[in-house]
């Protein structure tokens, strides 16, 4: 088993240390007044971290990294390409848990942002109300008396996880999530940042107040819904085309201090989804999502060994089960109270009584769960493995197709990976269409999230999982399921102009006027190619 794992990595780590040696010396290839100015790391360990990310499918060679220590550094090398009359690409890389090599750029700089933390913010916050800084350089606004409410000024390159710990220090946190904390928050906003939360708040790109974005023409600009609205929209879920987020104003919300969290196990995914449906046209809950239980689904420390057995030998009888997660928040002064309003809001549901089954855990670890599995996986050397990922939107008119079709008759008959996969609608209310993100065009108030999160470990080829997807995609074709992906991965123009539907006019012409020299995040493959 050993052999599977280091074999590949010697064979891999040869073939980039001789890519790294033979390349062309920088000078050569970039202006003199780059190499010049700017100390590009280029050493063994630069390159490697930007030219790989958590997909490990796709490896792209950069000409060098700049570590910026300020945003002046960003805005001075941005400024360079743009002025000189060869212009290089720059991607800004957050946490690089792209997964097709989005962060990543070939013959050009990739911009490490991590660099920058515990440096710009402090700088930067925005004076309102009782500012505190925290030591993590994170600006809060925990007084809430402005007419903004209570607000959190984040440099671009934080980690939400930074962010909830420098939050929950004033009784605060953001409302929106992502199921997995170790994410930039540059990272997300350039796609939307979605998690259970989001039917009840919007996705993170709704609750973000303000930004400071650096254009592809080097320009800092501030922006809001009132102040630059083109780029402010354009910027949010816009795959990093228009902009590097140095800076973003994110609501917060009083936190609270526990949770009460749920799974509920359906055999039928009519009443499954009736209910999950039910759950986020309600008030009541703080998080929604779902996923499929098949035979190779590992075991979850969720559940005592006693139900989990139970749930197993039901899966393998049934084939497919449905999970339904839902969590409520609670504090002090609400713990009296919460078990009564639970059993009013779960009489409404539609399950067995049998199976539902509860846990009791604080908010941090609530939010930080997706760690917890990471280390076990990273023990078992399970986490550094390619990541064949399909993320879907699937409009709620075809959900019931999708499933025979996809999750049935693709997913769980093949059996090619344990997952996980995750189903749950999205209430689309909060969710505002001037933003780039692209979503399925039905007129419909609710919209299915399917995360097809496969790993490909030591035994599993990822073409073999990466041809089940482009079966799923077909299949979608030609049922005329008119899903959209998220995160999405497109090779040609003509399948970005179809993603992006009736919003690609602006999209291009959002492009043309903030970074006409197509400089910025060429990893995405919308207008520039490697
Ligand atoms: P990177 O991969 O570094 O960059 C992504 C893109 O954004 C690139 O094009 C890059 O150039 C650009 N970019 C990076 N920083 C900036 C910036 N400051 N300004 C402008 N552009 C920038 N997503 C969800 O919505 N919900 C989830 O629950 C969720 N869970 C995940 C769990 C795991 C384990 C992983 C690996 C990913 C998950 N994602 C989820 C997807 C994740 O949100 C995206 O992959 C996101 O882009 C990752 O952030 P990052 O900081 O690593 O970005």
């Amino acid at each position: 088993l050993h052999a599977y794992f280091v074999v590949p990595f010697i064979i891999n780590s040869l073939i980039f240390t001789f890519l790294v040696s033979s390349r062309p010396l920088l000078p050569s290839i970039f202006p003199n007044e780059i190499t010049q100015n700017y100390s590009l790391c280029t050493n063994t360990n630069c390159m490697k971290t930007a030219s790989s990310d958590f997909g490990k499918i796709t490896q792209k060679l950069p000409l060098g990294v700049l570590q910026p220590s300020s945003v002046s550094d960003i805005v001075r090398l941005v400024q360079s390409s743009y002025n000189s009359s060869s212009p290089f690409a720059i991607a800004a890389r957050g946490n690089g848990h792209s997964v097709r090599g989005q962060a990543m750029v070939k013959d050009g700089v990739v911009m490490e942002m991590s660099s920058l933390k515990n440096n710009n913010i402090v700088k930067q916050g925005v004076n309102v109300g009782e500012n505190i800084i925290s030591s993590s350089g994170i600006r809060v606004n925990s007084s809430g008396n402005s007419s903004l409410g209570f607000y959190a000024d984040v440099g671009g390159e934080q980690l939400w996880v930074d962010v909830l710990q420098a939050t929950l220090l004033h009784g605060l946190a953001p409302v929106s999530w992502t199921d997995y904390l170790y994410l930039t928050v540059g990272g997300t906003l350039s796609n939307a940042g979605i998690s259970g939360q989001a039917s009840f708040h919007g996705p993170q790109i709704s609750n973000v107040l303000e930004l400071d974005v650096i254009t592809g023409k080097g320009d800092l600009i501030t922006c809001s819904k009132d102040m630059n609205s083109d780029l402010f929209y354009a910027v949010l879920g816009g795959l990093g085309q228009f902009g590097i987020i140095t800076r973003a104003r994110i609501v917060l919300d009083k936190a609270p201090t526990r949770v009460k969290w749920f799974q509920i196990i359906y055999d039928d995914f009519a009443k499954f989804t009736k209910d999950q449906e039910h759950l986020i046209s309600t008030d009541g809950l703080d998080y929604v999502e779902g996923s499929l239980i098949i035979e190779s689904t590992p075991a979850s420390n969720f559940f005592s060994p006693s139900d989990q057995s139970m749930i197993h030998s039901l899966a393998s009888e049934k084939g497919i089960l449905y999970s339904l997660e839902a969590v409520k928040y609670y504090n002090d002064e609400t713990i009296s109270t919460i078990d009564e309003e639970l059993e009013v809001i779960f009489k409404e549901l539609n399950f067995n009584p049998g199976f539902i089954f509860n846990k009791d855990a604080t908010f941090f670890d609530f939010l930080n769960r997706v760690r917890t599995e990471e280390l076990v996986l990273q023990s078992l050397a399970l986490w550094d493995v390619p990541h064949p990922w399909l993320n879907l939107f699937v409009p709620r008119s075809r959900i019931t197709d999708f499933n025979q079709g996809v999750l049935v008759d693709i997913i769980q008959k093949q059996s090619l990976s344990s997952g996980p996969f995750l189903v749950y609608p999205i209430n689309r209310k909060k969710w505002d269409d001037r933003m780039s993100v692209a979503t399925p065009e039905e007129d419909d108030n609710i919209f299915y999230t399917v995360a097809l999160l496969n790993s490909a470990a030591s035994t599993t080829d990822p073409s073999v999982i990466d041809k089940q997807n482009k079966e799923i995609l077909a299949f979608c074709d030609k049922a005329g399921i008119k899903i959209k992906q998220y995160l999405p991965h497109y090779k040609n123009k003509e399948e970005w102009m179809e993603h992006f539907g009736k919003k690609w006019s602006v999209f291009k012409k959002m492009k043309e006027q903030f970074d006409p020299k197509m400089i910025l995040s060429p990893g995405q493959s919308i207008f520039n190619h490697d």
